[in-house]
């Protein structure tokens, strides 16, 4: 184990150089040609069995083991965002309107790094380790779901998988041993009157008071209609109604999202959304469009994995530096591993006000302090290699 990590640390520059050119030239969710292009060169030339245009345009690498064992699995993700780079750093996003602001850069460094440093040790290695690079998972559908449905799972016993967080500072890492991730959906909502005359309210149907109306029902849904226990969001993002002052228009379009943990609460917020929706609009006689889109399922990790993968970061980082801590309510496609293989998704701390490292992810100043890198290959290399371990 010790000569993996060293193999890791003496390839800490060559992981930054490699982090730092996908930084340079980021490819948008389902977009992207030269960045898969680029990992599967990478484990070729390692002598890893790899397979590309897995589901679309994901990669997958299988370091096989000298000594028989289960498989395990370690994913990063590799697209970016739709974001103007405005860091001052020589290795800011050569792409106009385009970034990793979200540290998949640095995801896919990683994984690249812990592929050369286990199969360097594969002599000692008991079982195989699949090497999941996937696409856009920035974007609804993502890439997860097509990488499982074309057998990137096959075989697969537990899969482990990390992301880089600013929000924590560097050094530290939380675990969360169920759902760590909110299931993440988007509505859409067009309520449809009858425009006229600003002094002649009586001619029309108004949907920009209906508008009002129900964001303001919205607010109830949550905080009247769900168990306190349980976590649950309603945020309207958009509102965009009328184009002058003294005219009452025809149509209100409302978008937001719902964030939730539990497949109950999330059915039943949708269908009191609509609801309320008809009511108000028969009520009126509008008339409504309602769009609900169900995005990512929440990321609910296993126990035994989440023990095992917390272990390997406190002989890392120190016991103290490792925590559990409350679920967030972002989403990830990670969530789709864990519904049919157990493992664990945890979280790297990346923030450093002294490296300008403490902008929130998807902002577009948004950087990492390079050094949590280290850690989250060494943690991932240790989860793959104490899970073999311990299993054969
Ligand atoms: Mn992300």
């Amino acid at each position: 184990m010790n000569n993996m990590w060293k193999t890791i640390e003496d390839n800490l520059s060559e992981m930054i150089e490699l982090r730092r050119h996908f930084h340079q030239y980021p490819e948008l969710s389902f977009e992207e040609v030269e960045t898969p292009r680029m990992i599967a060169r990478y484990l070729q030339n390692l002598g890893i069995e790899t397979r590309t245009e897995v589901g679309g345009r994901g990669v997958v690498g299988v370091i096989k083991g000298d000594q028989p064992g289960k498989t395990v699995a370690l994913r990063a993700d590799f697209d970016a965002l739709p974001l103007q780079d405005e860091k001052e750093v020589d290795y800011k996003s050569k792409i106009d309107g385009k970034m990793h602001a979200c540290g998949h850069d640095a995801h896919t460094a990683i994984l690249l790094t812990v592929a050369k440093a286990l199969q360097e040790h594969k002599s000692q290695l008991s079982g195989n380790v699949v090497l999941i690079h996937q696409f856009a998972e920035e974007l609804v559908p993502g890439g997860a779901k097509a990488m499982i449905e074309d057998g990137c799972l096959d075989g697969v016993d537990a899969i482990f998988g990390t992301h880089l967080w600013t929000p924590i500072p560097v050094g530290k890492a939380t675990f969360h041993s169920q759902a760590i991730m909110a299931a993440a959906d988007r509505f859409e909502i067009d309520i449809v009157g009858k425009g006229g005359h600003g002094a002649a309210p009586q001619d029309t149907i108004d949907p920009i008071v209906l508008g009002v109306n129900y964001v303001q029902m919205l607010q109830q849904i949550v905080s009247r209609t769900i168990n306190p226990q349980e976590a649950a969001v309603i945020t309207v993002g958009t509102f965009h109604s009328g184009d002058a002052f003294n005219i009452i228009p025809s149509k209100t379009s409302i978008a937001g999202t719902v964030r939730t943990f539990n497949k109950d609460v999330q059915a039943g917020i949708q269908k009191k959304m609509k609801q309320l929706l008809h009511s108000l609009c028969e009520n009126a006689g509008a008339e409504y469009d309602f769009r609900y889109v169900t995005g990512y399922p929440p990321v609910v990790n296993h126990k035994e994995e989440t023990k095992l993968a917390e272990k390997c970061a406190e002989e890392i980082l120190g016991e103290d530096q490792c925590f559990r801590t409350e679920p967030l309510m972002v989403g990830e496609d990670f969530a789709y591993y864990l519904q049919k293989v157990p493992g664990t998704f945890f979280l790297t701390g990346a923030g450093n006000p002294e490296k300008a490292a403490d902008y929130p992810h998807h902002h577009p100043n948004f950087d990492i302090d390079e050094s949590s890198m280290l850690h989250a290959a060494k943690i991932l290399a240790s989860c793959a290699w104490n899970y073999l371990d311990s299993n054969k």
